[in-house]
C-alpha cells in the first residue's frame, strides 16, 4: 500500500511535468506547495512555497472575492473535520487569478485530497485549467438578459448586482469610486404634454447622453422611469467627480415646445463616495439618495455630494413607489403599446408602402440594435427572395444576392419555430450541423425569425439578426419584434394580394383587425364611429358603424365629459389617459391620437384596454 502509494505520487509528477495543464500540490504535514513549470509561463511569477495555508494569499494570488472557497477548504482539509475527508475526497472551484500582474482570469480547480494510514490527511493534488474564454462568454450572455429594452443600459436588478459585487472587491484602497444617482427633473409634463411615444425617445436620448459621458468601465444602469445610477469608478481625484458632473448637468438639459409652452427638463444628480460615504452598496446607495433629495427639494438642476451632518429625510417611499421592478411592468406593457401606434403612424403616414416598411424596419432595427433586418418572401416559383433589408452600419447588404434563393433553408428549418410562428436561436453554433452548414460563411452569431404566414402557409420570414457575439433575445424582445413582423407580415400579404403599390390608410386599418384591443376611429366633432376593429365589432357589433360613439361603447345621453377626444387639440396630438365609465363600471386605459382622414374631418384614432382588474 505504502509503495503504491509512492508510486502514485511519482507518476503523478512526471505525467504533470509532460502536459499541458498547471497542476500543483500541497503537502499537508509540512505545509509545502509545489506548481509545475506551466504556472510560470502562465502566471509570470513564482509563487512562495513554504507555509501554504498561512500564506494564500501570496501562494496564489486569488481574486479576494473568491479567496473564500480556497481558504474555506484548506481549513477543512487541515482541521480534518470528521466526516469532511471520507466524504469529500474530490473538490472543485471556479476563481479568478491574477494573470500578467494586471488582469485576473477565470480558473477552475480540480483537488484531490489523500489520506495515510492513519486516516489523517496527507497530500492534495490539484489540476488548474483556464476557463476565462467560456466564463466571460456565459457571462456576457446573461448581461445581455439584463439590459432594460427602452434604453440599452443594464436594468435595476443588474445595475445593483454589477455595483454591489464591485464594491465588495475593490482591490485599490487608495482609489474612490463614486455612485451617482440621477432623476430628471420635470419629466410627468413632457410625458402628459407630448406623449407617452415622446417621453420614451426623451429617456432614449438621456440615457443615450449618460452613458456618453462615461468610461465603458463604469457602470451604467437604469433603475426606474427617468431614474439612472451610475459608478464612478476609480478615481484618481476628486475634480474628475466634479467636471464629470457639470458636464452631466450640461448634458441632461433640454426643452420642448409643445402648444406654445416649453416644456424643460434637466438633472438633479446625488453622489456619494466608496469608501467616504460608505464601504456597502446599500449604505452608498441611501446616501447618494439622501444627496439627490436635498437636490430636489433645493432648486433641482444641480447635484450634491452627501455629507454627514445633511438633514435626514424620508424618500425612500417615494422611491418604492417609482422604481420596483413590479412598477416596471406597466412601463414596458405601454412601451409595446407605443410600438403598435409608432408603426401604424409610419403606415398611414408614409406615401408609399415601400417607404413605410422600410422605416419600421430601421426604427425596430436600430431600437433593438439587431445587425440585419430582413423580409423574405416567397416568389411565384416557390423560391425566395430578400425584398426588404435593413442593415445596421458597418454591414454590408447582401440583397442582391438573396434573390430567387432556394426554399431550403425554409423548409429545414420549419420544425424549429413555435406554434406563434417565432424561432430564436441565441448562438447558431447550437444549431445542428444540418443547419449551420447554411450560415457557414455568414456572420450571423443569433437570429429571430417570424413566419409570414397566409391561410395557413407560409409565405415568408421576417428575420432579425444579430452579428457581433451570441445574443439570448429577452422575452420583452422577442414580443415587439415577432409583433412587428406580425404586423408587416399582414400589411405585406394585404399588399401582395391585391397587387396594389400605393398605401391607403384603409389597409392600415385592416392591419388593426389582428390587434388584441379595441380600436376605434372616431369623428372627434360628430362622434360618429368610422372604423372599429375586429374585437370591437366582435364585441359590439358591426351595426354601430357610423353610429355615435358615446351611446354603445360609454352608454351614455350625450357626448361623455370624460372623453380623452376632448384634450386633443391642433398642437396636443396624442393623449394617454384612464377614465372611468361609469354606466359601464369599467376602468379603461385610452391613447388617443389625432390622425388623417380621406377628407377635412377631425379625426381620432383611440387605442383602449380594459383595467378594471387593476383598478380594483
Ligand atoms: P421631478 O422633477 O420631481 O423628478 O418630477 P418628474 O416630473 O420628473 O416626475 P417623477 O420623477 O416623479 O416621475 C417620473 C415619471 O416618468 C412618472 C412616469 O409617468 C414617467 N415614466 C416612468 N417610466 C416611463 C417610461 O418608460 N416611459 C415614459 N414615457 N414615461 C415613464
Ligand atoms: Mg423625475
Amino acid at each position: 500500500m505504502k509503495n503504491f502509494k509512492q508510486f502514485d505520487v511519482e507518476s503523478y509528477r512526471i505525467l504533470a511535468e509532460l502536459s499541458e495543464a498547471i497542476t500543483f500540490e500541497w503537502d499537508v504535514q509540512t505545509d509545502k506547495f509545489y506548481v509545475s513549470s506551466q504556472w510560470k509561463l502562465k502566471f509570470d511569477y513564482e509563487p512562495s512555497y513554504d507555509h501554504f495555508s498561512q500564506n494564500i494569499r501570496q501562494a496564489l494570488r486569488i481574486h479576494p472575492a473568491d479567496r473564500r472557497k480556497i481558504v474555506r477548504y484548506v481549513n477543512q482539509v487541515k482541521k480534518n473535520i470528521e466526516g469532511f475527508l471520507q466524504l469529500n475526497n474530490y473538490a472543485e472551484f471556479e476563481v479568478r487569478l491574477l494573470h500578467n500582474k494586471q488582469e485576473y482570469i477565470w480558473c477552475k480547480f480540480r483537488l484531490v485530497l489523500r489520506c495515510g494510514d492513519d486516516n489523517q490527511p496527507e497530500r492534495v493534488f490539484g489540476m488548474i485549467t483556464d476557463i476565462d474564454a467560456e466564463k466571460k462568454e456565459h457571462q456576457k450572455l446573461l448581461c445581455q438578459a439584463q439590459k432594460d429594452v427602452l434604453t440599452g443600459l443594464y436594468n435595476k436588478a443588474t445595475t445593483n448586482q454589477l455595483i454591489e459585487e464591485y464594491i465588495a472587491e475593490v482591490t485599490m484602497p487608495n482609489k474612490k469610486q463614486a455612485l451617482f444617482i440621477i432623476d430628471i427633473d420635470g419629466f410627468k409634463d413632457v410625458n402628459d404634454h407630448l406623449g407617452h411615444l415622446f417621453g420614451d425617445a426623451v429617456i432614449a436620448d438621456l440615457a443615450h447622453s449618460i452613458s456618453r459621458t462615461f468610461r465603458d468601465s463604469d457602470i451604467v444602469g437604469r433603475i426606474g422611469g427617468d431614474e439612472f445610477i451610475v459608478l464612478l469608478k476609480n478615481i484618481p481625484k476628486m475634480d474628475i467627480v466634479f467636471l464629470k458632473v457639470q458636464e452631466l448637468l450640461k448634458s441632461l438639459r433640454r426643452s420642448y415646445d409643445s402648444n406654445d409652452k416649453t416644456y424643460e427638463v434637466s438633472a438633479s444628480i446625488g453622489i456619494a463616495l466608496y469608501p467616504d460615504h460608505g464601504d456597502t452598496f446599500d449604505t452608498l446607495f441611501q446616501n447618494a439618495d439622501q444627496a439627490l433629495y436635498y437636490v430636489k427639494e433645493h432648486g433641482k438642476n444641480n447635484f450634491y455630494l452627501y455629507y454627514e451632518e445633511m438633514p435626514q429625510v424620508q424618500y425612500e417611499n417615494k422611491r418604492m413607489t417609482a422604481s420596483t421592478d413590479e412598477s416596471n411592468v406597466p412601463i414596458s406593457k405601454s412601451f409595446h403599446e407605443n410600438v403598435i401606434e409608432y408603426i401604424f403612424k409610419i403606415l398611414y403616414r408614409s406615401k408609399d408602402a415601400n417607404t413605410a416598411i422600410h422605416l419600421i424596419l430601421e426604427v425596430i432595427g436600430l431600437k433593438y440594435n439587431v445587425s440585419r433586418a430582413v423580409i423574405h418572401e416567397k416568389t411565384e416559383d416557390s423560391l425566395y427572395s430578400n425584398t426588404f433589408e435593413w442593415c445596421n452600419k458597418s454591414v454590408p447588404s447582401i440583397q442582391a444576392e438573396q434573390q430567387g434563393i432556394s426554399a431550403d433553408f425554409v423548409e429545414k428549418v420549419h420544425p424549429y419555430f413555435d406554434k406563434n410562428g417565432v424561432f430564436s436561436c441565441a448562438n447558431i453554433n447550437l444549431l445542428s450541423d444540418e443547419l449551420k452548414l447554411y450560415f457557414k460563411d455568414s456572420p450571423v452569431k443569433s437570429l429571430l425569425y417570424c413566419h409570414m404566414i397566409d391561410s395557413g402557409m407560409v409565405r415568408g420570414v421576417i428575420g432579425f439578426e444579430y452579428y457581433k457575439h451570441p445574443r439570448i433575445w429577452t422575452n420583452a424582445e422577442i414580443e415587439v419584434l415577432s409583433f412587428t413582423a406580425e404586423i408587416l407580415s399582414t400589411f405585406l400579404l394585404k399588399k401582395r394580394a391585391i397587387d396594389k403599390l400605393k398605401l391607403s390608410h384603409v389597409h392600415a386599418l385592416e392591419i388593426m383587425d389582428h390587434i388584441d384591443s379595441f380600436i376605434y376611429v372616431i369623428d372627434k366633432n360628430t362622434h360618429e364611429v368610422l372604423f372599429l376593429n375586429k374585437k370591437a365589432i366582435e364585441f359590439f357589433g358591426s351595426h354601430h358603424m357610423g353610429g355615435l360613439c358615446y351611446e354603445f361603447i360609454s352608454c351614455e345621453d350625450g357626448p361623455c365629459s370624460y372623453c380623452p377626444m376632448l384634450q386633443i387639440t391642433e398642437s396636443i396630438e396624442q393623449v394617454n389617459k384612464e377614465v372611468y365609465l361609469p354606466k359601464r363600471k369599467l376602468w379603461i386605459k385610452a391613447a388617443v391620437s389625432k390622425i388623417h382622414w380621406n377628407d377635412d374631418r377631425e379625426v381620432c384614432l383611440l387605442h383602449c384596454h380594459d383595467i378594471t382588474e387593476y383598478k380594483n
